[in-house]
């Protein structure tokens, strides 16, 4: 496929951009300064920041250009301005808040747990450079999870990404945790998401989840 990436300069395009060439991907590697056309293009991903991902995502879907969008922070607005610009023009738009499939496996495991431990609260461990928190894998966590789910937002240098959904009990505690320990851990995901784009039905499609049977 012909890929438009967008962020291509940042720590999660970067790791990207070879293994989208490794893959058999042609790509035009977008940094925050270039000019850029999302005509010619099948497809387009988007790892940039909160406060530019709306207006890429939407220029791209508006080409009629299918987008997987790792980019987090989005909104409710965001996600329904998506879905009904990329019904209009007739492609998929693939939102994921984590392209790790461990992460993925984490939050099936929680909703597992809730099941018999309900009490959970969250604690997401991120780069001190990531903007938004908490994190769209925690919120995503919550929502999987009964009641109202505390989250606690950790920022520090060393990290990379990191979760623990904690569950307690009467005399014990659960521990589900993850950890991503280079952005490595994103390329498989985006590739599936690639590979699966072409076959999803217009319109947003939310989470490695729906794409993991
Ligand atoms: P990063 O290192 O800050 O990279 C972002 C890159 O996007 C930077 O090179 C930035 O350029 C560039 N950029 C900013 N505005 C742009 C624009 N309008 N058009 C094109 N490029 C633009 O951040 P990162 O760690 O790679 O993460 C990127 C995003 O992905 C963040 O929102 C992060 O939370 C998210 N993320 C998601 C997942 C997932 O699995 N869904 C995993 C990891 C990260 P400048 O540096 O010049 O501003």
């Amino acid at each position: 496929m012909r890929v438009l990436l967008l962020g291509a300069g940042g720590k999660v395009g970067a790791a990207l951009a070879p293994r989208l060439v490794g893959a058999g991907h042609t790509v035009t590697a977008i940094g925050k300064d270039d000019d850029w056309d999302p005509e010619g293009h099948d497809a387009a991903v988007d790892f940039t920041r909160p406060d530019a991902v709306r207006g890429n995502v939407e220029r791209c879907l508006a080409a009629g250009v299918a987008t997987v969008v790792g980019t987090t922070g989005l909104a409710e607005d965001d996600l329904a301005s998506f879905d009904s610009l990329a019904r209009e023009h007739g492609v998929a738009c693939f939102v994921a808040p984590n392209f790790a499939i461990g992460a993925v496996l984490m939050m099936r495991l929680a909703a597992l747990a809730a099941e018999h431990m309900p009490r959970a609260e969250i604690v997401e461990l991120h780069d001190e450079a990531k903007v938004d928190a908490p994190s769209g894998t925690a919120k995503a966590t919550a929502r999987r999870l009964p009641g109202e789910v505390p989250i606690h937002s950790v920022r520090l240098p060393g990290l990379v990404a990191h979760q623990e959904v904690l569950f307690g009990g009467d005399g014990q505690l659960l521990t589900i945790r993850h950890d991503t320990f280079s952005r490595e851990a994103f390329v498989p995901g985006v590739l599936l998401a690639l590979e699966r784009l072409q076959t999803l039905d217009p319109g947003l499609t939310v989470g490695l989840d729906s794409l993991l049977t």
